[in-house]
């Protein structure tokens, strides 16, 4: 058998053979499955290239696989979606059997948030590293919570602090002298061990009372700026309610630098942001609550467009800032 079949009989053997009616995994043409009845079909995408979105000298195979499951994964949360299934595209630069390691890392990640990997593609690559993975996901017929809901008087809230993954990249590339051992590690595993808040996104889109949704995977002002743009609404956030995590607030005091930049300037944290009407606050701050998930609310939605920041009794306007792509 040659190098891309054994390759890939090793991934189907780590992925195993998923019983269900009608259900076709690795091995044919396609796969098959029956979507649930009564649910709307979600499907994400995400490429990963070395060089552009990771460097494989401060990222493990194992990580990287994980992770770049972990990002689509995001993006169905973020619709209020359960994950169903993926598809795994590989461009390897050398023989497959030294990648074994990436696979391992996709499939414990799958396996873990209740995905099936149902097929994908392999290929030699005259370049580096590339990953192309899809994910499938559900949300009961009309329950997709979308960008372009959020209406003016709306509240915003985060899932949970943001900042911290940036950070860890920078640790990766700089000393951090000084830093706790503690606080290093919580940071650098923020950027190459993320975690998608599946359950926040579902027990949120669960409630119909979200009316806008995003994954912080571009930097929190970024992202908000997208609802901002799809709900043609403004916001204000409040400098002093986003959450930091102690570890950041260290590095940055150590490192002369302020905390906040990382929280709206970072990307890759994987939070939640969301808007609630305002009638309905109470209700999904409690519901968060009693399932042991965080709500922080942030800041509001204003019928006056763009970002401001509200900070020491000031507000400024705020320039969305985040991670692009062709930027010059
Ligand atoms: P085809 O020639 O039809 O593209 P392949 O030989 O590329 O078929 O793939 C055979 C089977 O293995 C298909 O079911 C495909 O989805 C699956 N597959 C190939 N590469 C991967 C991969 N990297 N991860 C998961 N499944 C894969
Ligand atoms: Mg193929």
């Amino acid at each position: 058998m040659g190098a891309e079949f054994e390759f890939i009989a090793d991934v189907r053997s780590r992925v195993g053979a998923p019983a269900g009616e009608g259900f076709l995994g690795i091995g044919d043409d396609c796969a098959v499955w029956r979507p649930t009845p009564g649910s709307d079909q979600l499907v994400t995408s995400d490429l990963l290239i070395e060089g552009v979105h990771f460097d494989p000298a401060t990222i493990s195979l194992h990580e990287l696989g994980a992770k770049a499951l972990t990002v689509n994964i995001s993006d169905i949360a973020a619709m209020g979606g359960q994950p169903r299934h993926a598809v795994l595209g590989l461009a390897l630069p050398g023989p497959p059997d030294a990648y074994r390691a990436l696979v391992e890392g996709f499939v414990a990640a799958a396996e873990a948030a209740g995905v099936v990997v149902v097929g994908g593609d392999t290929c030699a690559s005259t370049g580096g590293i590339m990953l192309s993975v899809t994910v499938m996901g559900e949300v009961p017929e009309g329950g997709a919570v979308t960008r372009s809901g959020a209406r003016a008087g709306d509240r915003l809230f985060v899932t949970g602090s943001v900042g911290d993954s940036a950070a860890g990249l920078a640790l990766l590339s700089s000393g951090g002298e000084g830093l706790s051992a503690t606080a290093r590690e919580i940071l650098v595993a923020r950027h190459l061990r993320p975690t998608a808040r599946v359950r926040e996104g579902i027990a949120l889109g669960q409630t119909g009372a979200v009316s806008a949704m995003i994954d912080v995977s571009d930097g929190l002002s970024q992202d908000l700026g997208h609802i901002l743009e799809e709900s043609g609404v403004g916001a204000v956030l409040e400098a002093d309610k986003i959450p930091l995590s102690d570890a950041l607030c260290e590095y940055a005091e150590g490192a002369g630098l302020d905390p906040l930049e990382f929280a709206l300037g970072g990307g890759e944290d994987y939070e939640l942001l969301f808007a609630v009407t305002p009638e309905k606050q109470e209700m999904v701050t409690r519901m968060m609550a009693d399932s042991g998930l965080a709500a922080i609310p942030i800041g509001r939605m204003t019928e006056a467009p763009g970002l401001r920041l509200s900070r020491d009794g000031r507000e400024v306007a705020l320039v969305a800032r985040g991670y692009e792509h062709f930027k010059s």
